[in-house]
């Protein structure tokens, strides 16, 4: 096939770009115009762009159902406000939504997830998916007597996972640093490290997880009294969440920090040298706390960047794509290549897959996912532009 721009990731994008590939999906070719055996007559012609398929590192499909349901801008507090009184549905409901969840990542691109569950609602549908995933079974309990059932609770959902045929890979995670006991971390992270796996955690989504963790006192720290998990007697540690975590989490285990909204320099200091990634949730970001990560402080750190869609209770979709417009948008200066870096092969690296995905190199199998109304120079993200899976 022909396009336009074909973005191979790997390599930097070729104009009028011709891409071989098996019946299967196996590049076996990747040509320039002018290379032997590029052949104009037999290509099929794609107006836009061609791009690898995409990693979506972030994404809970388990609350697939709750689209539309919480207004935006209601900052992560009322979120959870919000989300503590609607999160019951009938299964019939919630089990359809994740099947049109996973439909419409599919159709739009996306070739793997990584996927937060609390428990095994989304387990059918992955059994059956296209998509590659790798189930992250989330914990939280803010107080250590809660640490063992909460990790053996996990630990039975984790056994569920593994007993499915197809996508049965994931390990243990955390929700957040204001979520979780010392314990609790403690268990998971020696789990993780006995059995491999990616510590995947929510960070700094609202400007309150600093206060909490400064003083004790802040907006967060009020709704967790409220919800009487917080009696007073927790001793705020000092300093921000981010370099708590940096203090706790063995140096040995990859860390993946979802959010990143309210991230300062000064949160980042020794995680520069670590296993550590960064997924940036843009459409989330916009949608509860009406802002973004300073995008910009993360490129000029060198840190690894990748991209996921949080859900459906906090998006209006699971479109990668949508999320790369959204950047491009806020931070013009971004070349497109290096936003589809993120996108796909950051993304594969990440999950140890980029043998198989992430770019047109001959061999891979990264699927294929056409831009159509791009521009035909592949220089701007289009607003208009539209992502699909061929
Ligand atoms: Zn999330």
């Amino acid at each position: 096939m022909l396009a336009d721009v074909v973005f191979p990731v790997s390599s930097p994008p070729i104009s009028k770009g011709m891409l071989v590939c098996s019946d299967d999906g196996m590049v076996l070719a990747l040509l320039h115009p002018g290379d032997v055996g590029y052949d104009l007559s037999e290509a099929a012609y794609y107006r836009g762009w061609i791009v690898p398929g995409f990693v979506n590192a972030h994404c809970h499909l388990e609350l697939s159902h709750l689209k539309d349901q919480i207004q935006t801008g209601t900052g992560l507090d009322g979120f959870v406000e919000k989300l503590m009184d609607i999160r019951q549905n009938d299964p019939d409901t919630i089990a359809r939504a994740i099947l049109n969840a996973d439909a419409e990542m599919y159709d739009t691109g996306t070739v793997f997830v990584g996927d937060i569950s609390n428990g095994t609602n989304s387990f059918q549908c992955k059994e059956n998916s296209k998509i590659l995933y790798h189930t992250f079974v989330e914990r939280f309990g803010f107080h250590s007597d809660k640490a063992d059932s909460a990790y053996h609770s996990g630990k039975q959902v984790l056994e569920k996972l593994q007993q499915l045929q197809h996508n049965h890979r994931g390990n243990l995670t955390l929700h957040a640093p204001y979520s979780v006991s010392e314990k609790l971390l403690t268990l998971v992270c020696n789990e993780i490290s006995q059995h491999g796996g990616i510590l995947s955690i929510h960070n700094q989504e609202t400007s309150t997880e600093r206060d909490l963790f400064l003083s004790g006192k802040g907006a967060l720290t009020s709704r967790l009294e409220k919800m009487g998990i917080y009696d007073g007697n927790w001793s705020a540690p000092g300093i921000s969440s981010l370099q708590w975590l940096h203090e706790k989490i063995p140096d040995s285990i990859r860390v993946l920090l979802v959010h990143n909204t309210f991230t300062e320099l000064s949160d980042l200091q020794g995680w520069l040298n670590r296993d550590a990634w960064l997924c940036l949730c843009p459409g989330a970001n916009l949608y509860i706390e009406s802002r973004l990560p300073d995008i910009q402080l993360f490129i000029d750190e060198k840190l690894r960047l990748v991209i996921g869609t949080d859900s459906l209770a906090s998006n209006t979709q699971l479109n990668i794509y949508e999320e790369i417009k959204l950047i491009a948008l806020n931070f013009p200066d971004i070349p497109a290549a290096m936003l589809f870096e993120w996108a796909c092969l950051n993304g594969a690296k990440l999950f140890e897959m980029q043998h198989l995905l992430g770019s047109f190199d001959v061999g891979k199998k990264p699927g294929l996912v056409w831009i159509s109304d791009a521009d035909p120079e592949g220089k701007k993200i289009f607003k208009h532009s539209k992502a699909q899976s061929i």
